[in-house]
């Protein structure tokens, strides 16, 4: 009896391996490549009807209830020319203490067939399980990048400054480190006896590229030559640029905060901890150096993606806050007069403690403000955003750093 039931239960074992492998064959996704640089990290799983969940994994803020995902970047690798559904989850955020789901009706995303050029989409907001869905189409060669906005990665950065590190008014100068021991830079364009110093930092968020296309715009048309408005530009004012403030995050694909848990748009009302927050305290150390030859800002802007884009204007308890309410007033109006920005400024009883801007301006009296760009769609373009698009606003930037500074000349 033995030894007639073993072959036919081997049989049968063969027989249901081989229908498990075709089952498993006829799913479309082979894989979800998250291996290379800023892709976010996450989990992933083929419900019952195709559907593929990707859980976003958070980020955490040390000592606090804080906790962000909303970055993705991911690559699918699937039978070319399949449908598949992406099913979005964990947006489930806390910010300021408070409850903030990280995605809304508004929330788009992008795809790309190669990593480079990318391609909004529309998403669907599941409001009540606070997911978002989409589906993609394989493109013919099996592989499609997936991503929250056109990633901005630490290798473009490198390959920007490679490109203008040589140019007579550039100067980078390395400021430290980050907690992985990435350097740290400011880009200097322009010259150093100008009479007006502008200080921009970008990407001290990780899933927030924006400002960093921005910065590469106005870098690039400040140093177009043979360019009358740029060369008068640099007569008027020069820039100092942090274009990567959280450059771990970035390269590990995270959504908020520094590796060890730092918000680094956060605690500017007290000295940074130079342990836990190296990226804030190597600025700090440089800002100082600015302040102790002579080299005060006179402008500081912060440059972040969120789902509304409006200037930031925090209201510390300051005896100098009227006046520098007339300038941010100022600034305001160039920008819409000057630049495809329209989303106007926070109302008067805005305040968020320990910004860079209100960090700056109450510890150092720098003319700082937070300038939010949306993610999702640019009113002044009626547009959704697109890396060109925020190219551009950095070019026009210039032409409103010029007005600025011509009506205080
Ligand atoms: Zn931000």
């Amino acid at each position: 009896m033995r030894h007639l039931a073993s072959p036919v239960l081997h049989a049968l074992a063969i027989a249901i391996l081989m229908l498990a492998n075709q089952v498993l064959a006829a799913d479309p996704l082979h894989f979800i490549d998250t291996s290379f640089e800023n892709a976010s990290p996450l989990d992933w799983e083929v419900l019952a009807d195709g559907t593929v969940r990707i859980d976003l994994i958070y980020d955490h803020e040390r000592d606090s209830p804080n906790r962000a995902a909303g970055h993705w970047h991911f690559r699918i690798d699937a039978e070319p020319g399949s449908e598949l559904t992406l099913l979005l989850n964990h947006f489930s955020n806390v910010w300021n203490g408070r409850s903030a789901l990280a995605c809304s009706d508004a929330t788009i995303g992008f795809i790309s067939p190669n990593g480079s050029q990318w391609q909004s989409i529309e998403t669907e907001f599941i409001k009540d399980a606070g997911q978002l869905r989409f589906t993609v189409t394989v493109p013919p060669s099996g592989s499609l990048w997936v991503a929250r906005l056109p990633p901005y990665r630490i290798s473009d950065l490198n390959r920007l400054l490679a490109e203008i590190a040589e140019h007579p008014l550039v100067e980078v100068t390395p400021i430290g480190e980050t907690v992985q021991q990435r350097p740290l830079e400011i880009v200097r364009i322009g010259r150093e006896d100008a009479p007006n110093r502008v200080f921009i930092r970008a990407r001290a968020h990780p899933w927030e590229p924006g400002g960093n296309w921005v910065v590469e715009g106005m870098m690039r048309h400040l140093l177009k030559t043979h360019d009358e408005d740029s060369a008068s530009y640099l007569d008027r004012y020069c820039v100092y640029i942090m274009p990567m403030a959280n450059k771990d995050g970035v390269a590990m694909g995270r959504t908020r905060f520094n590796v060890l848990g730092k918000d680094l748009n956060r605690d500017w009302n007290a000295p940074a901890d130079e342990n836990l927050c190296p990226e804030n305290a190597a600025l700090e150390l440089w800002l100082t150096g600015m302040l102790n030859s002579g080299r005060r800002p006179h402008l500081a802007l912060e440059l972040h993606n969120d789902e509304s884009g409006k200037l930031h204007l925090s209201r510390p308890d300051d005896t100098q806050l009227e006046a520098y309410l007339v300038r941010m007033n100022r600034l305001e109006s160039l920008l819409v007069e000057k630049t495809w920005f329209r989303e106007g400024a926070t109302d008067p009883t805005f305040r968020n403690s320990g910004t860079l801007g209100e960090g700056w301006l109450s510890r150092f009296g720098i003319d700082a403000v937070i300038h939010e760009l949306n993610a999702n769609w640019i009113e002044g373009l009626q547009s959704r955003p697109s890396a060109e698009h925020w190219m551009i606003y950095g070019q026009q930037l210039c032409d409103v750093l010029d007005a600025y500074f011509k009506a205080t000349d």
